[in-house]
C-alpha cells in the first residue's frame, strides 16, 4: 500500500515513518514543511515532499489521489500556541485538515486522522475516557486554551457526518500524551510557556533551572511510549472493523501527577548520568505560566477496551517510557531546538 504521511515532519510522523521505512510493508510518502526531525531516516520505501499543505494545495491534492491511505498528522498541538495564536490554531487544526478530507472524499482515500485526547476537555466524571460514550466538556469561550480541543471535536464530528453518509472512509486517533525521541524543543532555564511538559523538565535537567509545577503539579496525565503509539497505528491499519471510529491511544497504568513526574525524572537523570539534580520544584499559576486564556485539564484517563478488542495493548511502563526519551536527549549533541510541529 502506499501511505501519504502528511505532518511527517513532526514528532508523531517522525516516529512513524521510521518505524514504517522498518516493518518495510508499505510505501511511505511524507510531506511537510522541514524534513529536520527527519534527518538520518531514510529507507528505499520512503520519499519526502517539502511542501506547506497551506500553500501548495494543488500539489497536497495531487500526492492525496496518488495514495492508498491518507494519514493527517497536521496540528499545532501545543497549550502555549492554543493561549498565544487561538486563531492560528483554527486555520491550521480545523480548516487545513478539512481541507485534506475534503481531498480524500474527491479522491475516495480512506483517512486516518489524528485528533487528541483533548477531545474529552474536563471532563470530571467519567472514570476513565470512552470513546463513544464520556462527555465531551469544554471550557469557557474566555479561555482560549480550548480552541484546540474546540477545533479538532468540530473536525472529528464532520468526518463522522461525512461516514454517516457514505463519502468517506475515516479512522479518528486521539492520542493520549505521546512521549518520545524527536519531541519538543529544549528550551533555556526558566522558560515560561513554550514546549510541553517533558521538554521543559529535560531542559531544566540539563541546566540546572527550575522545574515549574503549573498550578502545583497536582493535575494527572497518563503518557504513551511512542512505541506502543507506532503500533497502534498499524493495528488500525490492517483492520477494517477500525473504519469510521474514534480510538483512544493511550495508556492508564502510566497515570502519574506532573509532580510526580518531575520527581521521576530527577531520579532517572541521576541514574543515567551519575549526577545528582539539584532542581528546585517551584509553583506558578497556569497564568503566569502560559499568560492569560490558560486552563487546565486535571485528569486524561483512557479507556483502551475498544483498541483492545483488535489486538493492541501498551507494553511500556511510565518509568520506561521517560527513561528512553531522557536516554535519547542525553545521547544528542544538539538536541533539536526548534519547534518542528507537525504542520
Ligand atoms: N506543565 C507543568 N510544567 C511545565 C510544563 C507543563 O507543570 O513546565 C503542566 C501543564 O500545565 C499540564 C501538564 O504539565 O498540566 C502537561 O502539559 P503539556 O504541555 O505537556 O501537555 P497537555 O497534556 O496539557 O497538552
Amino acid at each position: 500500500m502506499k501511505l501519504v504521511l502528511l505532518g511527517a515532519g513532526g514528532f508523531i510522523g517522525s516516529n512513524l515513518v521510521e518505524y514504517l521505512i522498518a516493518r518495510a510493508e508499505h510505501e511511505v510518502v511524507g510531506v511537510d514543511v522541514s524534513a529536520e526531525k527527519l534527518a538520518g531516516i531514510s529507507g528505499d520505501n520512503f520519499s519526502f515532499v517539502e511542501a506547506d499543505i497551506t500553500d501548495a494545495q494543488d500539489l497536497i491534492n495531487d500526492v492525496i489521489a496518488g495514495a492508498d491511505v491518507v494519514v493527517d498528522l497536521v496540528a499545532y498541538a501545543n497549550p502555549s500556541i492554543y493561549v498565544e495564536s487561538p486563531l492560528e490554531v483554527v486555520e491550521l487544526n480545523f480548516f487545513e485538515n478539512l481541507r485534506i478530507a475534503e481531498s480524500c472524499i474527491r479522491h475516495n482515500k480512506r483517512l486516518i486522522q489524528y485528533s487528541t485526547s483533548e477531545v474529552y476537555g474536563k471532563n470530571p466524571t467519567s472514570p476513565r475516557f470512552v470513546e463513544d460514550e464520556s462527555e465531551l466538556i469544554l471550557g469557557p469561550v474566555t479561555k482560549q486554551r480550548w480552541i484546540y480541543a474546540a477545533s479538532k471535536q468540530v473536525l472529528e464530528r464532520m468526518l463522522h457526518g461525512y461516514g454517516l453518509q457514505g463519502d468517506l472512509e475515516y479512522t479518528v486517533v486521539r492520542p493520549f500524551n505521546f512521549v518520545g525521541p524527536r519531541f519538543d524543543y529544549l528550551v533555556e532555564a526558566g522558560t515560561r510557556g513554550g514546549p510541553r511538559v517533558f521538554a521543559h523538565f529535560m531542559s531544566a535537567l540539563l541546566t540546572g533551572g527550575p522545574m515549574y509545577l503549573v498550578d502545583g503539579g497536582t493535575q494527572r496525565r497518563c503518557f504513551t511510549h511512542i512505541a506502543d503509539a507506532n503500533e497502534a497505528f498499524t493495528v488500525l491499519l490492517d483492520h477494517p472493523e477500525s473504519i469510521n471510529q474514534a480510538f483512544n491511544v493511550g495508556n492508564p497504568a502510566t497515570d502519574t501527577s506532573i509532580r510526580d513526574l518531575a520527581i521521576l525524572m530527577k531520579g532517572i537523570y541521576a541514574d543515567l548520568t551519575g549526577d545528582t539534580p539539584h532542581n528546585e520544584l517551584v509553583e506558578i499559576s497556569g497564568e503566569e505560566f502560559y499568560g492569560v486564556g490558560y486552563e487546565d485539564t486535571n485528569r486524561v484517563p483512557p479507556d483502551i477496551s475498544k483498541l483492545a478488542t483488535l489486538g493492541w495493548k501498551p507494553r511500556f511502563d511510565l518509568e520506561t517510557t521517560f527513561r528512553d526519551a531522557i536516554q535519547y536527549n542525553l545521547g544528542q549533541d544538539n538536541p533539536s531546538t526548534t519547534m518542528g510541529g507537525a504542520r
